[in-house]
């Protein structure tokens, strides 16, 4: 089993987290299913669209060649996403953390690394 840097799993959980809450407002009439997060960082609820997005998502963080030095995703160098998850992940982002900010989840929205 791979080894995750506490850093690696804060950004996985977060994905996780985002991905949840936008799947459950935009594809609520889809059947969502558990989706397991790597390690002990839990079980998400969402849709298969939502689960290959959150797969990709998940692989490209644990491969991340700039681990020592990674300032947030929004400011990398890199950008290891394709255009499409690109712009996918800024419309999950914006959407969940204008909900989460609403529930005054802010403990989410000060780590809003995309
Ligand atoms: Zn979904």
């Amino acid at each position: 089993m791979e080894t995750l840097t506490k850093h690696q799993k804060k950004d996985i959980r977060l994905i996780g987290k985002f991905v949840e809450v936008y799947c459950a407002g935009k594809h609520a009439e889809v059947e969502r299913s558990p989706f397991q997060l790597p390690e002990d960082l839990g079980v998400r609820r969402i849709c298969p669209e939502c689960a290959a997005f959150m797969e990709y998502a998940v692989s490209k963080r644990i491969k991340c060649p700039l681990e020592e030095e990674k300032p947030s995703c929004k400011h990398c160098r890199i950008h290891c996403y394709g255009r499409r998850q690109r712009d996918k992940v800024r419309e999950i982002m914006a959407y969940s953390g204008r909900r989460l900010m609403l529930r005054g989840r802010l403990d989410y929205i000060w780590h809003f690394f995309f």
